[in-house]
């Protein structure tokens, strides 16, 4: 077990934060959506009200190691003194670091609360090399006692500002990322059963490690979205113009084998919508998958299909989401990823969405609010899904035993 903010007496020390403000800027330079410094604002308020002197740092895009205006951390430092209601210094420093900021650092008093520029403004803190990394993190940890990492959105990548930093001076996890490892970590460990996972979204082979790891666990696994076709190709069907990911379909194929062995309920679609061209304004109509057209694509699940998934939902004590049904970014062709969140948000089950596009639609059709847990990271949560160690985590401190 690691170690979480609750460990630490954090009384008149000093804590270097990570936290994810990687947050979406309009071309002014407005915040268009706050949700990643809202999650941030437990953890940043349990260390002021525990005395902490507090240094916050997050990367904000990918201004590939040069200092860049647009990827400037400033209107976060903005936002965040309004969300407070405390003063959060702030200096625009291409280095990040200087004389003035590591002065300010040294001078805080308890209570208060510094934003460091964006991380990624110094090449050093992505390198791939963790040698190279190594004299930014250690100049990072210089400014304070302990390192609190709240990033999850960041935790599967070993950068400086990510894992480096513990290298050098006493590391834990803040709430945001202690929530994200209960839920998920819960639902794939000791889950409440039955454990229902669906999939979709658009190519198998991004998903196989997931697939993989998910079928040691679940009890039932649902596959839609476009790479329901290359599973669908695998079992005969044809399946005319839809998506296929030809180097999947032998994966497919074994994937589906491996669930049959293991005695996990494997649901492909039934029926799709299928349209004639990529286009949410084209011709298009409900069919069985032994009908789809040889003109025709599919995109979307029919309704029989998210019928059938729907009674799968309702009768599961964990759901775990990752990817859309179909290209619900088209109003055509968003019913069948409308009716899994609706199933989802109407379940008496703990449901969790992993993932950034079946979140955003989550959020889009009005569900998001009705779920258990949305995760914040995407690419973290897959990687945590996946079985795989996240290095943001695995750097922090273990707990005594
Ligand atoms: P992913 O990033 O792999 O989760 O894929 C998400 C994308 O898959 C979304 O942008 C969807 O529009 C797309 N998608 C879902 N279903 C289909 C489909 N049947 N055909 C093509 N693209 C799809």
């Amino acid at each position: 077990m690691k170690q979480t903010i609750r460990d630490f007496d954090f009384k008149g020390r000093t804590a270097l934060v990570r936290c994810d403000f990687n947050v979406p800027l309009d071309a002014e330079g407005n915040i268009t959506d706050d949700t990643r410094i809202v999650g941030a604002l437990p953890t940043i308020q349990y260390l002021v009200s525990h005395g902490a002197r507090v240094i916050l740092m997050s990367h904000l895009g990918r201004p590939k190691g040069e200092p860049k205006k647009e990827f400037s951390l400033a209107p976060v430092a903005a936002d965040l003194a309004k969300k407070l209601g405390r003063h959060v210094w702030f200096q625009s420093v291409e280095t990040v670091l200087g004389d003035e900021v590591r002065a300010h650092a040294a001078s805080l008093a308890p209570g208060d609360v510094m934003l460091l520029e964006n991380t990624r403004f110094r090449k050093e803190e992505d390198d791939k090399d963790k040698e190279v990394q190594a004299p930014f993190a250690r100049q990072l940890a210089a400014l304070a006692d302990v390192f609190v990492n709240d990033a999850f959105g960041t935790a599967h990548r070993h950068h400086a500002s990510t894992a480096g930093v513990a290298d050098y001076i006493p590391a834990v996890m803040g709430f945001l990322i202690e929530k994200e490892l209960k839920y998920l970590g819960e639902a794939l460990e000791n889950p409440k059963r039955p454990l229902v996972a669906i999939l979709g979204g658009a190519k198998v082979s991004d998903k196989i490690l997931i697939i993989e790891n998910l079928i040691k666990k679940v009890d039932a696994l649902l596959i839609g979205g476009g790479m329901a076709y290359t599973f669908l190709k695998s079992e005969g069907y044809e399946i005319g113009r839809s998506l296929l990911d030809a180097d999947g379909l032998g994966l497919a194929q074994k994937l589906l084998a491996d669930a049959k062995a293991g005695g996990v309920e494997f649901l492909l679609p039934v029926d799709v919508k299928a349209a004639a061209a990529f286009d949410n304004d084209a011709p298009s109509g409900i069919c069985k998958i032994s009908e789809i057209p040889a003109d025709m694509q599919g995109l979307d699940i029919g309704p029989e299909t998210a019928r059938l998934f729907a009674e799968k939902i309702a009768g599961a004590g964990t759901v775990l989401w990752n990817g859309p049904m179909g290209v619900f970014e088209m109003p055509n062709f968003a019913d069948g990823t409308i009716a899994v969140a609706k199933a989802m948000a109407e379940s008496g089950a703990v449901t969790l969405i992993g993932g950034g596009d079946s979140a955003a639609a989550a959020a889009q059709f009005g569900f998001a609010g009705r779920m258990s847990h949305v995760s914040t990271g995407g690419g973290a949560s897959l990687e945590f899904i996946e079985g795989k160690a996240l290095p943001g985590v695995e750097a922090l401190d273990d707990k005594p035993v």
